[in-house]
């Protein structure tokens, strides 16, 4: 491989918002049924975005974004991990590469400050924690984590998403005081802030990069890929559909116009772009 073309996919990964360096890792690629990440959209239309295997299933991914301000290292969700239960890893997959694309960009666990679950499902916040010697235990030993408290009361009410939530992601942390349960916005630092944007759960909470005039949004599942930029192209796990539909409208007033950069929880190729509309009006993205 010639050494221009082995520079190329990194330089697509990295980028930097103000004096910020972001970089995107991915825990790898699992599988999702097609119709349930599409919900009401016929399969008509998104197959032609996205094609699905023989049992209907799409590759998603698991993407994080690791943040170097200069001062902290931030990472901003954690994947599936690798604690799944059989069953769940024989139907999503179970790539478990986390720490390994950390280890590419050249941080180790014990060099994350802050670590930011956008909502404890387990596809984002599973490699918050480890097991040894049989017991959960902190994967990032210095960091301090943060969550949404009315996701983690969420998580243990036993609703229709239930089965999403491995409470050993999150509740050891939160008992040793290691996860810190917010009641809202918040700025986590100088230029890293949460934001809740309701739809997908309740006390879904988006992050919010700003540094230097520019900006990005690590939007999560509020709108998990590029297939799923309009407005009414919603996931059929979304708790609060017509929600979803209100908070991506508030989120594209001001991520349009100011020129935010836009990062996907689970688009298998592309961790972030800038949303447009196009002359008639669609919603596209330019990378
Ligand atoms: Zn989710």
């Amino acid at each position: 491989m010639s050494a221009a073309r082995s520079q190329e996919p990194e330089a697509r990964r990295s980028i930097s918002i103000g004096e910020f360096e972001l970089s995107a890792i991915q825990d790898g690629i699992y599988r999702l049924d097609g119709g349930a990440f599409f919900g009401v959209v016929p399969k008509t239309l998104w197959s032609k975005k996205v094609s699905a295997d023989e049992n209907n299933l799409v590759p998603a991914g698991l993407n994080s974004v690791l943040v170097r301000t200069g001062e902290k290292n931030i990472l901003i969700e954690t994947g599936a991990g690798n604690k799944l239960p059989e069953k769940m890893a024989q139907i999503f997959g179970q790539p478990a590469k986390l720490i390994e694309a950390l280890g590419q960009t050249g941080l180790g666990p014990d060099d994350i400050d802050i670590v930011i679950n956008s909502h404890l499902h387990f596809d984002h916040c599973g490699w918050n924690t480890v097991r040894r010697n049989g017991k959960a235990v902190a994967t990032f030993p210095k960091a301090q984590y943060y969550v949404q408290e009315g996701e983690w009361k969420h998580a243990h009410e036993g609703q229709r998403d239930r089965v999403s939530y491995l409470h050993e992601n999150y509740d050891p942390l939160v008992e040793s005081g290691q996860m810190t349960l917010l009641g809202g916005n918040q700025e986590i630092v100088p230029g890293i802030s949460v934001e809740v944007l309701p739809g997908h759960t309740r006390d879904m909470q988006a992050i919010l990069i700003q540094s230097g005039g520019k900006a990005a949004c690590y939007i999560s599942d509020l709108i998990p890929t590029s297939a799923h930029l309009e407005l009414n192209w919603a996931m059929a796990f979304d708790l609060y559909p017509l929600e979803t539909i209100e908070s991506r409208k508030r989120y594209y007033s001001r991520a349009i116009p100011e020129l935010w950069l836009t990062m996907f929880t689970h688009d298998p190729e592309m961790p972030w772009g800038y949303v447009e509309r196009n002359d008639s009006g669609k919603l596209v993205l330019r990378t």
